[in-house]
C-alpha cells in the first residue's frame, strides 16, 4: 500500500486550501470528505431559479486572507462589495414594541466608539446613553477577565449589553455574550483596552469609519463558488479528493499513521483534521459538550414593499424581541448580482434561528411572521413562494472545545485546521490553513516538539 504524504480529513474550505497548497508543493495528498460534495459550510442552493449560498455568504476584510488566496491560486471568481445600505438592528423599545434602527456606524461587537453618537443614542435611549457615556471615566478593570456580557454591562451599562452586544455576539459568533470573553473574540480590542483602560477609547482607535456590515466582501454569484474553484485548482495540482468517504479513526502505529475509512486504511506520514468540532472530537478521542446546531431558512418572497429593501441588507435581532429568528439577511438588497438575477418584486431572505430553536422558521406562515416582525412589512404566508431549511449540525466550536481539541491534536502529533483551530469565518480559517500548509511542507513529518504544547 502507498504511504501518502498527507491525508486531509474534511473537504471544507480549510481542507481544500491545504490540499491545494500541499499538492502544488509536490506532496501526495488525499482529501477524505464524508459528504457528496466538498465545500463544507460553503454550499450552493437554488432559490427562485437563482444559485445562492446556503452557508457562508461573505468574508470579512479584516484580513487579506481570501483576497490573497484568490490571487495566488488564480481562482476565476469576481469579488462583490455589498450594496451600501447597511444593516439594521431590531430591538424591544418602549411599551414592548419592536423598533428598528440602522446599526451604529462605529462599533465593534456592538461596543460603541461614541455612546453619544446619534445612531447609538437612538437605540440606547436617554438613560442608556447617559450611562454608556460614563465609560471613559471609569477606573480600569482589575482582576480576572469577566465574560463579554459582564464586561459590557460593567463598563457601558445594561442597555449596551442587551441591545447591542448580545445581538451582535449571537448573530455573528453564534454564542451568548455571557459565555465568551472579549480577549478570545477580539484579541486586538482586548489588548487596546488593557493599554488605554477605556473600552470606548479602544473601540474608537480600532473601529472602521465605514458603515456596520460593510467591512465584508462577497463573490459574484455566491461564496460557494470559492470552494468549487478551490477544488478545481487542488485537483489540477494533483490532489486526490474522495467524497462520500467518512474517516472513522486515526490510528497511530509504530510504523506511522493509518487513517481508517469504511473498509479501508490509508497509511500516511501526515494527517490534518479539518472537520467540524464534534467530528474532530470523535477522531481525536476527546469528550466535549455538544454545541447547538445552526439553523437557517432561505425563502423566496414576492412582496413589492419588501423588495424596496426597508431594512437595508438585513436585521440583527436583540434577544428580547418576540421571534424565533436571530438575524435576517435580505440577499438581493445586499448583493447586486442577486438583485440582477431575480425577477422584479421577488426577494430572497435568509433567516437564522435562535440557538436551540428548532422548527420555528420552517413553514410559510412562520417565515411571514418573522419577516413582518423584523422588517415591518406585512407579508402574507402566500407571498412566501418557497423555502429551504438547512441545519448545520457541527458549525459552532465553543472556546473550551477548541482548547481541548488543540491539546489532544498536539499530543498526538496531528495537525488541526479550519474553524475549530482558527476561529469562525474565512478571514481566519484561510490564513491559518495556508500557514499550516507552509509549516507542513517545510517540516513534512509531525514535529516532536509540537506533541507536548499546552
Ligand atoms: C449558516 C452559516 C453562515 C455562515 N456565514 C459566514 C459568513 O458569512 N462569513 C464567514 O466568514 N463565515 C461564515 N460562516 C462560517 C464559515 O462558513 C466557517 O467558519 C468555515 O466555512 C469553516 O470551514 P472549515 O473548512 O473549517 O469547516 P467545514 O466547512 O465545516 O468543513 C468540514 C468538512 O469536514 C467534513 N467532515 C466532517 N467529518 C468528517 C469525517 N469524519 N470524515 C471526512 N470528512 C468529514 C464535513 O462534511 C465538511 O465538509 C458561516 C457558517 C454557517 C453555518
Amino acid at each position: 500500500m502507498t504511504t501518502h504524504d498527507l491525508v486531509v480529513i474534511g473537504g471544507g474550505v480549510a481542507g481544500l486550501t491545504i490540499a491545494w497548497e500541499a499538492a502544488r508543493a509536490g506532496l501526495d495528498v488525499v482529501v477524505c470528505e464524508t459528504g457528496d460534495e466538498t465545500g463544507g459550510m460553503l454550499r450552493r442552493g437554488t432559490v427562485a431559479g437563482v444559485d445562492v449560498d446556503l452557508g457562508a455568504e461573505s468574508f470579512a476584510t479584516r484580513t487579506s486572507g481570501v483576497v490573497d488566496l484568490v490571487a495566488d491560486a488564480r481562482l476565476p471568481v469576481q469579488f462583490a462589495p455589498p450594496k451600501p445600505a447597511g444593516a439594521h438592528l431590531a430591538y424591544r423599545g418602549a411599551l414592548g414594541r419592536t423598533r428598528r434602527a440602522p446599526l451604529p456606524r462605529r462599533a465593534l461587537i456592538g461596543l460603541p466608539a461614541d455612546p453619544a453618537a446619534p445612531d447609538v443614542a437612538r437605540i440606547l435611549g436617554r438613560a442608556g446613553t447617559r450611562r454608556a457615556a460614563q465609560e471613559r471615566s471609569l477606573a480600569a478593570v482589575a482582576g480576572a477577565e469577566p465574560s463579554l456580557a459582564d464586561l459590557a454591562t460593567l463598563r457601558y451599562g445594561a442597555a449596551v449589553t442587551t441591545r447591542l452586544v448580545e445581538p451582535l455576539c449571537r448573530s455573528v459568533y453564534s454564542q451568548d455574550a455571557a459565555s465568551v470573553r472579549l480577549s478570545a473574540l477580539h484579541p486586538a480590542l482586548w489588548a487596546e483596552f488593557a493599554e488605554r483602560g477605556s473600552l470606548t477609547a479602544a473601540v474608537d482607535a480600532l473601529a472602521p469609519a465605514t458603515r456596520a456590515g460593510s467591512a465584508v466582501r462577497g463573490i459574484e454569484g455566491g461564496l460557494w463558488r470559492l470552494a468549487a474553484e478551490l477544488q478545481a485548482v487542488a485537483l489540477r495540482a494533483g490532489a486526490v479528493i474522495r467524497t462520500g468517504t467518512a474517516v472513522r479513526e486515526i490510528r497511530s502505529t509504530a510504523g506511522g499513521t493509518l487513517v481508517v475509512v469504511d473498509g479501508e486504511t490509508l497509511p500516511t506520514r501526515n494527517v490534518v483534521v479539518a472537520t467540524g468540532p464534534a467530528a474532530a472530537a470523535r477522531l481525536l478521542g476527546v469528550d466535549v459538550a455538544p454545541a447547538a446546531p445552526v439553523r437557517l431558512t432561505v425563502a423566496e418572497i414576492t412582496a413589492p414593499r419588501l423588495a424596496a429593501a426597508p431594512v437595508g441588507s438585513g436585521v440583527i435581532v436583540a434577544p428580547d424581541v418576540d421571534t424565533p429568528a436571530k438575524a435576517l439577511t435580505h440577499v438581493d438588497a445586499k448583493w447586486e448580482w442577486a438583485a440582477a438575477a431575480l425577477p422584479a418584486g421577488t426577494s430572497v431572505v435568509r433567516l437564522s434561528a435562535r440557538d436551540g430553536v428548532a422548527g420555528g422558521l420552517d413553514t410559510p406562515a412562520a417565515v411571514a411572521r418573522a419577516v413582518r416582525t423584523l422588517t415591518g412589512v406585512a407579508v402574507s404566508p402566500g407571498a412566501v413562494r418557497s423555502l429551504t431549511a438547512v441545519t448545520w449540525p457541527d458549525a459552532v466550536c465553543p472556546p473550551a472545545t477548541r482548547i481541548a481539541l488543540t491539546r489532544a491534536a498536539a499530543d498526538r502529533g496531528i495537525r488541526l485546521a479550519g474553524a475549530v483551530a482558527a476561529g469562525t469565518g474565512l478571514a481566519s480559517v484561510i490564513p491559518h490553513a495556508r500557514a499550516l500548509a507552509a509549516d507542513l511542507i517545510a517540516h513534512p513529518t509531525p514535529h516532536e516538539g509540537a506533541r507536548h504544547v499546552r
